[in-house]
């Protein structure tokens, strides 16, 4: 069963491809322009609701390892599902739509929180320049966009930088991967975000280790303080 849905999901994902006003949820062409997903499908997305609770199991993941004010993920993300879909769909077939649309929804959930009322910066978790130029666009940054259009803060880039170096990691194993992780970023221009309210935003949160590594590298500047916001959870 867990097959077929997985064949069903592929042959969706091409027919999309022929036929971009096609929902990736249920293959509708009831799809508004620039919409990944039809309005029903953007509905039964598995929300997590975790921006309006403390103490949420986002914020616990980074309890003793990353000093962060408020954090929490738009969706849950599961194998073989439609949110997994989605992804692949932003990081690797370039389609903006989706960063976009989850920026959107995430901006949304954000913006009716009062606790995240005082931000300034928004800052997307930077990919290397080498990854820049394979995959043409930062994924997290996608996502920031889509975010500011309903929630108004501007964007800061070219302040936390990714160490090219360490583009390979995903064929080492996860031990050398951790091994590396306090050098990931440097903060290019500290003075930029000193006493300032940031919020960090990412598409998908595994082991946490790759945002406690930018945070690490912000803190070195003295901001405010950082929040973490991502688009989806590993369960
Ligand atoms: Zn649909």
């Amino acid at each position: 069963m867990k097959f077929f849905e997985s064949i069903q999901r592929y042959l969706k994902a091409f027919l999309h491809l022929l036929y971009p006003q096609i929902c990736f949820g249920c293959g509708t062409d009831q799809v508004e322009k620039a919409m990944p997903l039809c309005q029903q499908c953007i509905q039964d997305l598995p929300c997590t609701d975790f921006f309006g609770i403390n103490e949420n199991p986002i914020e616990k993941i980074f309890w003793g390892r990353a000093e962060i004010q408020n954090a929490g993920a738009l969706l849950f993300f599961t194998k073989d599902s439609l949110v997994q879909t989605l992804i692949s769909q932003l990081k690797y077939n370039h389609n903006k739509k989706v960063g976009i649309l989850f920026g959107r929804l995430m901006g949304e959930a954000i913006a009716a929180e009062e606790k995240y009322n005082h931000f300034d910066f928004i800052i997307p978790i930077p990919i290397s320049a080498s990854k820049i130029l394979t995959r043409g666009f930062n994924q997290s940054e996608v996502i920031a966009m889509g975010m500011q259009q309903v929630w108004h803060r501007p964007l800061l880039k070219d302040v936390l930088i990714k160490r090219s170096w360490s583009n390979s990691q995903t064929k080492k194993n996860r031990k050398a991967r951790l091994q590396q992780v306090p050098d990931l970023f440097f903060l290019q221009k500290p003075s930029d975000i000193e006493g300032k309210h940031i919020l960090l935003v990412d598409d998908v949160l595994t082991t946490g280790a790759t945002l406690e590594a930018a945070v690490a590298s912000l803190m070195t500047g003295s901001p405010a303080s950082v929040s973490i916001a991502v688009a989806a959870y590993t369960l």
